[in-house]
């Protein structure tokens, strides 16, 4: 086996990292952090210019027609540079959504406007009493006429207060069992029965509540068929639960390793045991993911390898993370723009990130579940 991924891919790793210096200045990356925001102009039209934006759809519907490998490479550049990339990550997978689900004008108006990144979408799942088991959802979606109105509330709403649309999971029948009742909607976030109220997450990651009192909107806003919402649902989340958090692990490492060498350590035999270990989970995480990309380019359907390397690659990154802190010490708490933290404070900045990473996307216990059931047959 050559687990090498070639000139061309590592050309366009090379790519990226000139365009990511480029744009990641110190003021950049304060600004970013101190908003909590992961979106930034520069980055979205830099993206777009260099057609990585949405990369691995074809040239003519907007993309760059990359190949699965190439469409990773960009991944593991975006990720191990914590470029600012969510909000453009979750509206071209809602765009994916839209063009397998959505009404001819979302094709033709909404869709080529997200890939011109003039339109921000965020994902409306989660709400305060079900997020594991989305398909609980309770945010109640009534017909009237050739409209419908929804009320409810939704939880950690990514990006909704700078966002324009909500891919919103309703309840639109409750005399069927929950999954058989779903509906999604396109809503608008400038509806007047909108309201937004900011979260920040231990990282400072922004992110929301979103109340909707009596948000009334037209039948055309509906995506997939009515109570369908649970297949239009399932096939958009495919790609977050293969998410992968090797990069961010590799960022982690290579900060580390830096600390080690300015501060005299590196022959620390404690020292070279913590990094040696994080190094190796870092591997097979990044493998574990790799072989999905690798499945994918076999035309190979993916089971409970998605799974397994965001489970994987999320504790790792948990593990490595608190255990590199330890060994920094307290020097280690010194956060993010403290300009005497050591390697400007990403090492604690990344403790925090971790800890998120094994929530979102699917939580450890959910990916556990569906490797055991799935990948082992155990009983439910
Ligand atoms: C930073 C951040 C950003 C997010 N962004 C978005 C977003 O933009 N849009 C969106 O819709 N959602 C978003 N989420 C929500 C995320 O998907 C949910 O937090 C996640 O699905 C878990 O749901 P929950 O928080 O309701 O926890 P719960 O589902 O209540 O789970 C609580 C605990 O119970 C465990 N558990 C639950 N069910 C089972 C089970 N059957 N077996 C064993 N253990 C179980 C879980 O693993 C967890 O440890 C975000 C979350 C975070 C933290």
């Amino acid at each position: 086996m050559d687990f090498r991924l070639g000139d061309e891919a590592e050309q366009l790793r090379h790519d990226i990292q000139l365009f990511l210096d480029d744009l990641l200045t110190d003021d950049v990356e304060a600004e970013i952090y101190r908003s909590g925001v992961s979106h930034h102009p520069g980055y979205v039209s830099g993206m777009i210019e260099h057609g990585w934006f949405a990369g691995n759809w074809s040239k003519e519907l907007g993309g760059a027609g990359l190949d699965p490998t190439s469409q990773m490479v960009v991944q593991e550049e975006l990720g191990r540079r914590e470029a600012p990339m969510n909000a453009s990550s979750v509206s071209t997978m809602v765009a994916k959504a839209l063009r397998a689900h959505g009404t001819d004008q979302m094709r033709s108006e909404i869709v080529p406007s997200i890939l011109r990144g003039e339109t921000i979408c965020v994902l409306g799942f989660t709400e305060p009493e079900c997020g594991s088991d989305v398909a609980n959802a309770q945010t109640r979606a009534v017909r009237d006429g050739d409209h419908w109105v929804i009320n409810g509330s939704k939880m950690f709403t990514t990006n909704a207060h700078i966002g324009d649309y909500v891919y919103l999971l309703t309840r639109s029948n409750v005399e069927v069992s929950k999954h058989r009742g779903l509906t999604t909607f396109l809503v608008p976030l400038d509806d007047p029965g909108i309201e937004v109220q900011a979260v920040y997450t231990l990282s400072g990651e922004r992110t929301n509540i979103v109340y909707l009192n009596d948000v009334r909107v037209a039948d055309a806003a509906r995506i997939g068929e009515v109570d369908g919402g649970w297949q239009v649902l399932t096939s958009s989340l495919v790609d977050e639960q293969s998410a992968s958090f090797a990069p961010w692990l590799i960022r982690l490492l290579e900060e580390v390793e830096a600390w080690a060498v300015e501060t005299g350590r590196h022959d620390d035999p404690d020292v070279q045991e913590r990094i040696g270990r994080a190094r190796a989970e870092a591997e097979v995480a990044l493998l574990l993911r790799r072989r999905c990309t690798w499945m994918d380019e076999a035309g190979i359907p993916r089971g409970i390898e998605g799974p397994m390397a965001k489970l994987f690659s999320s504790e790792s990154l948990t593990r490595a993370a608190q255990d590199l802190f330890d060994l920094v010490g307290p020097d280690a708490l010194r956060s993010f723009l403290d300009p005497t933290a050591p390697r400007a404070g990403r090492i604690e900045y990344l403790m925090r990130f971790s800890l998120g990473t094994t929530i979102y996307a699917g939580t450890s216990e959910v990916q556990r579940t569906m490797i055991a059931q799935r990948g082992l047959g155990l009983p439910r």
